[in-house]
């Protein structure tokens, strides 16, 4: 096991971790644990793990579980990360441990993501679930990455905050391979984890889960202030930025997602491309019986985003409002028909009348 970064320890063994603002503190293991090392038959508590289930205290030292631990490395189309204004048309690898920050009980990728609450009453299994997975070396992302012709890296499926020792070493590597960074991301990370990966950072797409601070902490176990913060400083420091928003019935409907729109507008840009994605309850964690956005719904938001001044607007619904649309010509510069894309721009601006598109190639 690797020791963690980004963490405080006092005489008592008690530690706290730096890495999000949730500030873990965490409990240590007593040293004959050390001995048994993998531990199965020692007594692990909730308290000797992280809220993210990636970080135990052993007597006094943080270590993560989940370094090299990867579940899901994938050569995907760059859009299905959701982002269509960063290199369209180029291969990503994508790149996923396990563990995460947040509880939301719409996740999708909840099997990899929610391991810390599926462990909850056998907190000792959390090991098994580590060894379940193959370990894999910054190295060979690195590879794998240039074998399969990708341009960028993107740390996704799960949180990769959670996994910050690891994505750090292998974005270093990447640095070096020219190879672009993304990362896919719920946002919340402490101030001083941000700066260290900013300087890797090509693009992110930032999840806003909803933009209501008491649902942030209800639903989701955040909190909505940090991640806004965090938004602004990522746009000024010229990283490309795309954001994604779910839509879902009784929690993130029409009103919210404009007061995001309106956020978006005054304190980052009207350029910066916003994604609707509709909630989908057969795989969702915990939220099966709960009622879906129609796509009439979905597509009067996507209008009423349009028609309250956001320039580009996306939702994966149909080919329509897939397309990248001329904010001032409304001509079609850029078609997507699944993740095959035609590009009609002419570098960045709109054939027809020049408008710049706010295209990172
Ligand atoms: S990274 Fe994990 S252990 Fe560290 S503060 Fe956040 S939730 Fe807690
Ligand atoms: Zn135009």
């Amino acid at each position: 096991m690797k020791e963690a970064i980004m963490y405080d320890s006092s005489k008592s063994g008690l530690i706290k971790c730096r890495i999000c603002p949730h500030e873990c503190v965490i409990f240590p293991i007593k040293k004959n644990f050390l001995q048994q090392k993998t531990g199965v038959k020692a007594e692990i508590k909730k308290e000797n793990l992280g809220f993210c289930g990636t970080r135990i205290n052993l007597a006094g030292k943080l270590y993560t579980l989940n370094y090299g631990r990867i579940t899901s490395l994938e050569v995907e189309p760059i859009e299905k990360k959701l982002l269509y204004h960063f290199m369209p048309g180029s291969m990503t690898l994508s790149v996923g441990s396990f563990g995460c920050n947040f509880r939301c009980p719409n996740c999708y990728n909840w099997e990899i993501s929610q391991t810390a609450s599926l462990v909850q009453n056998k907190p000792e299994t959390i090991f098994q679930i580590k060894k379940s997975f193959p370990e894999i070396s910054p190295t060979e992302i690195i590879t794998q990455a240039l074998e399969n012709r990708c341009a960028s890296i993107s740390f996704t499926y799960n949180e990769p905050t959670v996994s910050l020792e690891f994505n750090l070493k292998t974005m270093e590597l990447a640095k070096k391979a020219k190879l672009k960074i993304v990362w896919v991301t719920n946002g919340f990370i402490s101030p001083s984890a941000l700066e260290l990966i900013l300087p890797y950072l090509d693009a992110v797409n930032l999840d806003i889960k909803f933009f209501n601070e008491k649902l942030y902490s209800s639903h989701s176990k955040g909190d909505l202030v940090p991640v806004l913060k965090n938004l602004v400083k990522i746009a000024r420091r010229k990283i490309h930025l795309e954001i994604a928003t779910l839509v879902m019935p009784k929690l993130n409907e029409e009103r919210n997602i404009l007061d995001l729109a309106d956020f978006i507008k005054t304190k980052i840009s009207r350029h910066i491309p916003l994604h609707l994605i509709d909630f989908s309850a057969p795989i969702s964690w915990q939220m099966e019986k709960w009622d879906e956005p129609t796509k009439k719904e979905i597509v009067k938001i996507w209008k009423r985003l349009i028609t309250e001044g956001l320039d580009f607007v996306y939702a994966d619904i149909n080919t329509k409002t897939k397309n990248t649309y001329c904010p001032h010509c409304g001509e079609i510069n850029i078609e997507r028909l699944d993740y095959e894309i035609e590009r009609k721009d002419d570098c960045g601006f709109c054939f027809n009348c020049d408008r710049r598109l706010f295209i990172r190639e």
